[in-house]
């Protein structure tokens, strides 16, 4: 057995493969002082904006404050009901509690391990006012049917990009579809920051107008205040280098696609259940989940033989203390309650190397094959 450790994720291999550019992209920000959204964090929108097919990009601080400011944009309030999943990190729900709203979560499809749109529509009650769906894992959730349930009452859908940009629907990319898009770049995304990061990407001119005024403490002119507002600006150093990674990130995507193939065919045939692609081809795998009955032990193991893993995620929202009392209790989300408890992630990013992969491979064939 060798000594050679397999990272779960690598940054600094990422880092090496474009220094000059982001330490230009770093020094144009030194160089106009334009440090909260100045001229890199506008450009930014702009390419973000053509980048995902839609009118308008707002740029902000965060996901969690992307999310945010989308669910105060669609007009969520205390005593409102929200339609989430529960399969996902955290921050997808915390607005609906930051805004006095009741979270309702609908189970995920035991395949796409998104919204399963079949439970949307007896979650629909007079009191909903959005559906906040997520692209888990780099995989878009199945949004015709769902757009069609929410469009026929009139309820606003806010799609959590944070794991899927430049992920397709049906040609559309993710962010495009539904009434607003929210983007975190977090540093280990696919398109990560050097620091806090994240975007509201949508089509609505007076959608976005509000967005960039709640962004930026509520002003509608300067020291004019007519609404509860937030400092959600982006700073300009991560404008700059989230321009110069996004003309990367279609490459990292399909680099990323080719790992997951092969851990699909290599893996297809042991004791793991591999990731389903619900249309093939759409998948940018931010993330390469697999499920095993008993995945401490076999986390262990390969530990042992080098390999780190994850776990997205091990409690699902809806068992979270926070959330606890809203209405779903343990056995009430049967698929979310399986895949948490089940799920493993294995290393996937685009810096990943051949003999790594095959590391991976054959630990996981030693215990499972
Ligand atoms: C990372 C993430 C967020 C939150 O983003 P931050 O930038 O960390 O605030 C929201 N939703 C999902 C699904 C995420 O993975």
């Amino acid at each position: 057995m060798t000594n050679r450790k397999v990272p779960i994720i690598d940054l600094k291999a990422q880092l090496a493969s474009m220094e000059g550019e982001i330490r230009a992209a770093i020094d144009s920000v030194l160089d106009d002082v334009g440090f909260s959204n100045g001229p890199a964090t506008r450009r930014f929108e702009e390419d973000f904006a053509a980048y995902c097919g839609v009118e308008e990009c707002v740029a902000v601080g965060s996901g969690t404050s992307a999310l945010h400011l989308a669910m105060c944009s669609v007009g969520v309030g205390p005593g409102d009901e929200v339609i989430s999943v529960s399969m996902s990190f955290v921050a997808t729900a915390w607005p609906i509690l930051y805004l006095g709203a009741r979270a309702v979560f609908v189970d995920i499809d035991p395949r796409s391990y998104t919204l399963d749109p079949e439970q949307l529509e007896a979650a629909i009650s007079p009191k909903t006012k959005a559906i906040v769906l997520v692209h888990l894992y780099g995989q878009c959730a199945d949004m015709d049917p769902i757009l069609a349930i929410a469009s026929d009452r009139g309820i606003p859908v806010i799609e959590d990009c944070a794991h899927t940009p430049g992920a397709e629907y049906k040609g559309r990319r993710a962010g495009s579809m539904g009434t607003v898009g929210c983007f975190s770049f977090y540093p280990t995304k696919n398109l990560g920051a050097y620091g806090e990061a994240g975007a509201v990407t949508t089509n609505d001119d007076a959608l976005a107008a509000r967005a960039r005024m709640l962004r930026d403490h509520g002003q509608t002119e300067r020291y004019v205040h007519d609404h509860v507002g937030y400092n959600y600006r982006m700073d300009g150093i991560q404008g700059a280098v989230l321009s110069a990674k996004l003309k990367h990130l279609d490459a990292w995507n399909d680099r990323r696609r080719a790992l997951a193939a092969a851990y699909d065919e290599r893996l297809g045939d042991c004791r793991v259940i591999t990731p389903r692609e619900a249309i093939p081809g759409n998948h940018i795998y931010h993330l390469y989940v697999i499920r095993d009955d008993d995945r401490s032990a076999l986390a262990a193991s390969l530990g042992r033989r080098g390999v780190a893993t994850g776990l997205h995620y091990p409690i699902p929202i809806h068992l979270q203390e926070p959330f606890r009392g809203m209405g779903s209790d343990e056995g009430d989300l049967l698929v979310t309650e399986e895949l948490a408890r089940t799920c493993l992630s294995l290393p996937l990013y685009p810096e990943l190397r051949d003999d790594q992969l095959e590391q991976v491979i054959e630990a996981i064939l030693a215990e499972r094959g």
